[in-house]
């Protein structure tokens, strides 16, 4: 089976203009309840992400949905494939950070729709957030760490932001760095 297709703002050496703009379009709210449309572009999205083993998360924009749903590892986060079982990840429908704790903490993250670089953004170390399951239940939820700066990253996406529209270092391999120079520099 093929894997699903992540949208890219680049790859190999050209800018996706059209994948770019899909990717920049601030979602939609999911409707709550969940209704058939909704529960299918949460199902295609899980299926996306669980299908692959190089994602530790996964926002519906970057598989061409425009709605407020993510999906990420929740814990083994050190270890290299796919989660063992549903209670290895969270899908969040609609989430929102209700606070923020601790200074921020910079952290190199990549991500699969910025291929072969890396951005060092600062993040916040602990985050409440309310959402909906993955059945349109209300939730609330804590991370910290690592599991912090992996939604954040994802809400991210929700909002048409990526990793390159941070202020920060970024991280591109040597011999592609006039390649990134001038990418970046129209993105
Ligand atoms: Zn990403």
């Amino acid at each position: 089976m093929t894997e699903r297709k992540i949208l890219t703002l680049w790859s190999d050496d050209h800018w996706n203009e059209a994948e770019a703009k899909r990717l920049r379009e601030p979602c939609e709210e999911i409707p709550i309840p969940l209704d058939k449309a909704a529960r299918e572009d949460i199902r295609a999205l899980t299926d996306a992400f669980l299908e692959r083993d190089d994602a530790l998360g996964l926002a519906a924009p970057q598989i061409g949905i425009g709605r407020r749903v993510i999906i990420f590892k929740n814990k083994h986060f050190d270890e290299k494939g796919r989660p063992a079982g549903d209670k290895d990840y969270d899908v969040l429908v609609n989430p929102r950070i209700t606070q923020t704790r601790g200074e921020p903490v910079r952290g190199a993250e990549g991500c699969l729709s910025c291929p072969e670089i890396q951005v060092e953004i600062e993040r916040h170390p602990e985050i409440k957030v309310r959402a909906c399951d993955r059945e349109g239940r209300k939730i609330n939820k804590r991370y910290t760490d690592f599991g912090a700066r992996v939604v954040q990253h994802e809400m991210d996406h929700l909002e048409g932001i990526l990793i390159v529209d941070h202020e920060g270092t970024v991280l591109v391999p040597r011999k592609k760095r006039a390649f990134f120079e001038s990418v970046l520099s129209k993105k």
